[in-house]
This record gives C-alpha cells, structure tokens and sequence, in this order.
C-alpha cells in the first residue's frame, strides 16, 4: 500500500499553500530554449550520499541527483526534479523548509532530515546512554521549535531501565515526552505519539532504533528493496536515511546511528535560547551581555545555586559555550 497525502506538508507550511490548490503533484510543461522540460514536485525519501530516491505523488520512485555540485539535500525535501530518462531524474531546487535537523562540527554541516515536526530521540539502560548527545540533539530541535520527545527503550530490562528513567525524570520535569516501552514487547506506546506528524528518530546505535522501526513498519524490508531497487545500489547501505509512510497523515524517517552531535552552527545567544528552563533568567544578570559562566550577578547562575536550574544542565551549557568560542571563522 502507498501513502502520500503528507507529503507536501512541511514545504506548504513554509510557503503557505494549501493542499487542495492543485499544488501537491504539480507536474508542469515549461519551455527552456527550444526545449520542453517536465518539472515535477516530488519528496526525497531516502539520500546516500549525492543520490536521492524521490517519490513522485502517484508514489513512483526517481533516482535523481543535485543539479549543482555544492547543493546538499535531505530526506524530507520537497524537491522540483526534472526527469532525465527513465526512472531518473535531476534536481533543480527546493521548496522552502519548515524545519532543518543538522548538526555541525568544525568543518561542514551534516543534514539530517528536512521538514519534520518531531524527533524522537532513542535510548536505553543498556548498553549506557550518552547524555550529552541527548543534550545536543535536544538544543538542535529547540532551535528548530521542532518538538522532541525521548524514548527509553528495552523497559523488559528492568532494574537497569528504573535507574535510566531517573536520570531522565530531569527532562520530563523541562516539558519533554517520555515514552518507556519494550520495542521487542509493544510499539504502541509511540504510534500514538507518532500519529499526524513527520518524524525522524535519532540516537546512537545499539538503542534498539532499527528495532523501533521494523515493529512500527512491517513491511520496511519491502520498502528498502524498492528504495535500493530505484538507487540501484544492490545491497542496502544502513548509512542511509530513509522514509517510511505510516498512515496518509505520518511518516518517519530512520537516520543512521549518531556517535557526535556537534552545534558548531549555533550563536552564543541560540545557544542559549536553546536551554528553555534558563528563560525566566537570562535578562535579569547584572551585565546586559552577561555570557551566564562566571559572571557576577548572573541569574542563570543563581538560579543554579538555587537547584531552579539543574546543575547538569548548566555544566553542558557552559561547556558547549566554551566549544563554541573556540569556532573557526568560517562559521563565525
Ligand atoms: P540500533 O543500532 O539502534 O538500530 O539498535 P538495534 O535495533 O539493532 O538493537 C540493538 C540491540 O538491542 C539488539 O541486540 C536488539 O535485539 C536489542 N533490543 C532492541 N530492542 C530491545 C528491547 O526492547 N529489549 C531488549 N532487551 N533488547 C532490545
Ligand atoms: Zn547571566
């Protein structure tokens, strides 16, 4: 079975249009020279390296590339491509973006999925989750107002997963969802949680992501074979991100497993911003351009004395502070 209905959703947003103007599906004849083009709105569902599978709204799917060399896409594009033979095409450009997942270290940016509204961020009691990237990847939404909800799988371990949501009670006390479950058990806890939105679910391997994914899609065997199939790879690559469909309203999109998550691309003040529990505070420090690290008078800081603020949470954000003032120039 093919869904698409959501699949202009996070463009339209961006450039207000609706669905029902005849824009989703839009295929044009346009003159260039003497030369007929057919231009078609199409949704990247899955991108390895510089190859994109786009499904097409009758759920075709292309094998396309970026027309220019630089142009860098993400599953959750809404792309305009220009076939190029069959069952291939070239992409000319992009709608705009609702939302943009990426992280940076110091040296490029890496996308990782474009238009969605939730990230569901994986992790379990074992092997040990790493705080900090759960950290970072929260920063990385907040930025992007794309909301985040953590999931703590393989809750059948149970001693070891009490201990996990303790150490978690922290973010749900933020205002971030928690979602305990066994994916090996019940997926439903998330499919509720899932239900109407696009969603990209990150964390590090060995979480139990691609468990997650095979319980909420049965036939996501079948959807890889049709996306390598289209990209011609052969095998499949896991280093891959890929678009499944849920319903005609949701769909989720697996990235591959995170080991850094870095915000190189972030401002001090985003950065700042990012951290939602320091809001009541930051305006109120005695220095106006008060950077909330060692500086007298600083409320942030008070407030951490205070235990307002939790003393882990301010720790990452002045590291992370420190990291960015470090930045090379080119991101400055
Ligand atoms: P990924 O690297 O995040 O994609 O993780 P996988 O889905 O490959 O899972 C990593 C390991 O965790 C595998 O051995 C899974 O069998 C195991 N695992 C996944 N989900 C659960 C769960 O709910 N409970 C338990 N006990 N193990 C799980
Ligand atoms: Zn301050």
């Amino acid at each position: 079975m093919h869904y698409h209905a959501d699949w202009m959703r996070g463009a339209e947003s961006a450039s207000g249009r609706d669905e029902n103007d005849g824009y989703a599906g839009r295929s044009n004849s346009v003159n260039q020279g003497n030369r007929k083009a057919l231009l078609e709105d199409g949704l990247i569902v899955a991108a390895h390296g510089r190859h994109y599978a786009v499904e097409l709204s009758n759920a075709e799917l292309l094998h396309c590339y970026p027309r220019g060399r630089r142009n860098v896409y993400a599953c959750g594009d809404v792309v305009e491509i220009e076939r190029s033979g069959d069952r291939q095409g070239t992409i000319n450009s992009v709608h705009p973006r609702s939302s943009l997942l990426y992280r940076s270290d110091r040296h490029r940016q890496k996308i990782i999925a474009a238009n969605v509204t939730l990230a569901v961020f994986v992790v379990a009691a074992r092997p040990a989750f790493n705080e900090d990237l759960l950290m970072r990847c929260l920063i990385a939404c907040e930025q992007q107002k794309i909301t985040a909800v953590i999931v703590l799988n393989k809750t059948d371990l149970v001693e070891e997963s009490a201990r996990a949501a303790t150490q978690l009670a922290l973010y749900g006390e933020l205002g971030y969802t928690l979602v305990p479950l066994s994916a090996k058990k019940d997926i439903s806890p998330l499919e509720y949680v899932l239900r109407n939105h696009r969603s990209v679910v990150v964390g590090q391997s060995g979480m139990g992501k691609s468990t997650i994914v095979n319980a909420l899609i049965p036939q996501a065997g079948a959807r890889t074979a049709e996306i390598s199939q289209a990209l011609d790879s052969g095998k499949h690559t896991t280093t891959s991100a890929q678009l499944y469909h849920l319903d005609a309203e949701s769909s989720i999109i697996d990235s591959p497993g995170l080991q850094t998550f870095g915000l190189m691309h972030l401002s001090q003040s985003e950065l700042v911003e990012s951290f939602r529990e320091f809001k009541p505070f930051v305006g109120h420090c005695r220095f106006d351009d008060c950077r909330h690290t060692v500086e007298p008078g600083c409320a942030v800081i008070a407030a951490v004395g205070r235990n307002e603020i939790d003393p882990r949470r301010w720790n990452a954000y002045t590291s992370l502070a420190a990291d960015l003032e470090t930045k090379p120039p080119a991101w400055a």
